[in-house]
């Protein structure tokens, strides 16, 4: 067997490995893996939607068990095709361009989103559960329900491809024009009419490669064809800027430090509360947050907490920033790791609240004990959390 046929087998290999990794709390904490990611899609395409993402390969799965039924795979009407396709890059430009809180709940409503919250080990709402099986019921009829439509995060990728060099191109010489490629593509693009694949659909699962009966009529290589400079111009521009806001979700920033003189004018009506007892110096507590442990360093003058210092997080830093800016306020001006969360950010907001509990704890304080113990589980809000990148 040649290796285009055993291309199927090895990308679900792929995948699977890949969710155990992401289940262990691997793959994404590794520093390098969200800009490799993002690189590649500029250079070669949306690999990760093909190849790594866990609700990608959750699709795919049931759509093995769906042909196992025999039940037969249905392409959406062109039409409807067309009209649905816009939504998930529509989707992607509201939420990069509004930081309204109504859109950090479009996350809640996000299976991928969920998926990977129930991987990491979060207990997740019945809603998060009932579009997980949604989308993979749909999965059973219809190829990659949620990418071609509404995942944001594939629509990231599949916009940064737009200058990709590597890409399917089809040699019109070998090509028989069988079709065989067209059927086999799960994001419904035309193949055998075009001489490259230029789409941000394309996830680069290979299927068309594996399905053609040619061996020299698809590739995987560098397209011959170059852009017009003014659609080159305007997908230069389009990849610049999602690079760049891809950066600032990257791992969070480690200099986030508020203190006390931050968030109230003056120290005399603020009364001890958590650090009741506890000696001054800097105290270091953890807690879980989305993504794994949020470190962090309380310092305590005169029985106050006078000062938080975020030491390092593996969340999102837009889902961190929002819950540090606004939790670690109420934990100072009200002397207390028992505040609200922030709205969107509660695992985060909970990670944080834990760590200033335990270092507190650690340093003698029995009142943070008690908090401590009160604080809420993450999960136990139905509001949005930390999304992946
Ligand atoms: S489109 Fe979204 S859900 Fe689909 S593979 Fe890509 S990131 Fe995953
Ligand atoms: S064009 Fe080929 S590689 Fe791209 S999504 Fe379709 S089948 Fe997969």
């Amino acid at each position: 067997m040649n290796f285009k046929k055993r291309l199927p087998k090895l990308r679900m290999t792929v995948q699977l490995s890949a969710m155990v990794l992401i289940a262990l709390g691997i793959l994404y904490g590794l520093p390098f893996a969200k800009g490799a990611f993002i690189i590649a899609a500029i250079f070669m395409g949306p690999v990760f939607c093909g190849w790594v993402c866990h609700f990608g390969a959750m699709q795919d799965i049931l759509a093995k068990i769906g042909r196992y039924l025999k039940i037969k795979s249905r392409f959406l009407p062109e039409r409807i095709r067309l009209l649905m396709m816009p939504l998930r890059y529509i989707l992607l430009a509201v939420t990069l361009l509004t930081s309204a809180s109504f859109i950090l709940n479009i996350f809640t409503f996000d299976p991928r989103s969920n998926f990977e919250s129930f991987l990491l080990g979060n207990s997740i709402a019945y809603f998060g559960w009932a579009v997980i099986a949604a989308f993979l019921g749909l999965s059973l009829f219809h190829d990659r329900p949620f990418c071609s439509t509404l995942c944001i995060e594939g629509a990231k990728y599949g916009a940064l491809s737009l200058v990709r060099p590597l890409t399917i191109v089809r040699n019109a010489d070998a090509c028989v024009q069988c079709g065989k490629c067209d059927a086999s593509c799960p994001m419904q693009i035309d193949i055998s009419h075009n001489d490259a694949v230029q789409s941000p659909q394309c996830i680069d699962c290979m299927n068309c490669i594996s399905a053609c009966p040619k061996n020299d009529a698809l590739s995987f290589s560098l397209k011959q064809k170059k852009k017009k400079p003014a659609t080159l111009v305007a997908s230069l521009l389009i990849v610049a800027a999602l690079f760049v806001s891809s950066l600032g979700s990257f791992t969070a920033s480690t200099d986030m430090t508020v203190s006390l003189a931050d968030t109230v004018s003056g120290t005399e009506d603020i009364t001890s509360g958590d650090a009741s007892g506890v000696l001054d110096g800097v105290y270091t507590g953890t807690g879980t947050g989305y993504r794994g442990n949020i470190t962090i360093n309380v310092t305590v003058e005169d029985e106050l907490i006078t000062e938080v210092a975020l030491v390092s997080s593996s969340d999102d830093s837009r889902w961190l920033n929002r819950a540090y800016s606004t939790v670690v306020s109420e934990i100072l001006s009200e002397q207390t790791a028992g505040v609200d969360t922030a709205s969107g950010a509660t695992y985060s907001s909970v990670g944080i609240e834990e760590a200033v509990a335990n270092a507190l704890i650690d340093a003698g304080s029995t009142v943070a004990e008690a908090i401590e113990s009160d604080l809420p589980a993450a999960s136990e809000h139905t509001h949005g959390k930390g999304r992946s990148f």
